[in-house]
């Protein structure tokens, strides 16, 4: 069988290869952390992400190399393709690295994103913020993730102190209009070289302190909105050309008009849910694409709840885990994947089947994601309730 090369060894790559294990190909990570999470399922080579000649080593031992962050140096990123194959190509990369190139992408491909406006200066800020409006969000436009470098700007009195603290990164800012949401949603696209492409079902994101908590599929949409937000998904992975997965996240405001927030060319946490509820999990997804398989069924098996898993919440996890604690309150799982179930079963219980996946990261931390949990369940209210119910989950309101 080949061999697939992931740059990073985190949870993405982890599943990857553990997906990807199954249609019988081998796996080889490169992360500076030893016993990687991807690590203890498949071969690893320890060093640095922009480290040239671990990159060299990669090329050499995989047929086919991919990535699980976007923030590739650029000179790996160079290496790889002259060095091996990368189905994906650097200009996916390039693209994604940097939020006004990725803006600028995303509107060619006919989508609309938050009114914004390039800021080099805190006078460029000044002249921004008159124009988009407060509030409105400064980003720095490579290297966020999790909300870091960003500043919602709630004043004009915020404008100095938001431009010293993000302009410390040294990088690009992106000021962006506040947008008034009434819903996030996601969706995740897969292309291959061949040109096919798919799309997942859209989720519904729940966000606590800017980390995702929980993804509801189906969304609690129209059903117009929920076709028009994969209808963009495609023809943004289309348009860009971008070969394995493409994560698309919107806004869906009040009035029914959706907004790209931004994109990822990789698997993504919202999209995790598809690993027990579709047909097709991302992770096989993205196998497929980048190894020009025909891409496999997306549809919905069951209603689903994922919710992430933090360092805080490990102990209660690993506990309900080694105690089956959750059992007694579980209806009996043939009931919970039966659609209409839920109205006659809430009186004596959940019907919800949890899925559990931990990652195996060394260390737990707050707020680091060390795993996440798939909820099956006849109705998302189901899982809902669950999430409401269950005391690991106590101190946050979904
Ligand atoms: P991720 O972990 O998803 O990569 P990130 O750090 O790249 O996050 P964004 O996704 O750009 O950051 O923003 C994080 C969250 O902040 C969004 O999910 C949304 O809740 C809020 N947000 C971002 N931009 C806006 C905006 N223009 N208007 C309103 N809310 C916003
Ligand atoms: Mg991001
Ligand atoms: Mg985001």
């Amino acid at each position: 069988g080949s061999t697939i090369g992931v740059l990073g060894g985190g949870q993405l790559g982890r599943m990857m290869a553990l997906a990807g294990s199954n249609l019988g190909y081998r796996f080889v990570t490169l992360d500076p952390t030893p016993e990687s999470p991807c690590g203890q399922v498949a071969g690893q080579i320890v060093a640095g992400y922009g480290d040239i000649e671990a990159a060299r080593e990669l090329a050499a031992r995989a047929d086919v190399i991919t990535y699980e962050f976007e923030n590739v140096d650029a000179g790996v990123a160079a290496l790889l393709e002259e060095q091996s194959y990368v189905p994906q190509g650097s200009r996916l990369l390039y693209t994604t690295q940097h939020r006004l190139r990725e803006k600028r992408a995303i509107e060619a491909a006919g989508a609309k994103v938050a009114p914004y406006a390039e800021i080099g200066s805190e006078e460029d800020l000044r002249a921004a913020a008159a124009r988009l409006g407060i509030p409105a969000v400064l980003k720095t436009a490579t290297g966020g993730y999790d909300g870091k470098g960003q500043w919602v700007i709630r004043s004009e009195g915020e404008i100095g102190p938001a431009y010293a603290e993000l302009s410390r990164a040294g990088t690009e800012l992106v000021l962006e209009q506040f947008i008034t949401f009434e819903k996030e949603l996601s969706v995740i696209a897969a292309r291959s070289p061949r040109g096919e492409i798919r799309t997942f079902p859209v989720a519904e994101n729940i966000h606590v302190d800017n980390i995702l908590h929980a993804s509801i599929v189906p969304a609690r949409a129209e059903e117009r909105i929920l076709r028009e937000a994969e209808r963009l998904a495609a023809r943004i992975a289309e348009s860009m050309e971008a070969v394995g997965l493409l994560a698309v996240e919107l806004f869906l405001t009040g009035d029914g008009e959706l907004y790209v927030n931004e994109l990822a060319p990789r698997p993504h946490n919202s999209g995790h849910y598809t690993m027990e509820a579709c047909n097709t999990s991302q992770f096989e997804q993205h196998v497929r694409a980048i190894c020009n398989l025909p891409l496999g069924d997306p549809s919905l098996r069951t209603p689903v709840v994922m919710v992430n898993v933090l360092g805080e919440h490990l102990d209660a996890v690993t506990e309900a885990v080694t105690t089956d604690c959750w059992l007694p309150e579980l209806g009996d799982s043939n009931s919970a994947l039966t659609p209409g179930a839920s109205a006659a079963s809430n009186a004596t219980g959940f019907h919800v089947v949890p899925k559990v996946h931990l990652y195996g990261k060394n260390g737990s931390a707050p707020k680091r994601k060390m795993g996440h949990i798939n909820l099956l369940c006849g109705d998302v209210r189901d899982g809902l309730d669950f999430i409401q119910q269950t005391n690991i989950w106590r101190n946050q309101n979904s």
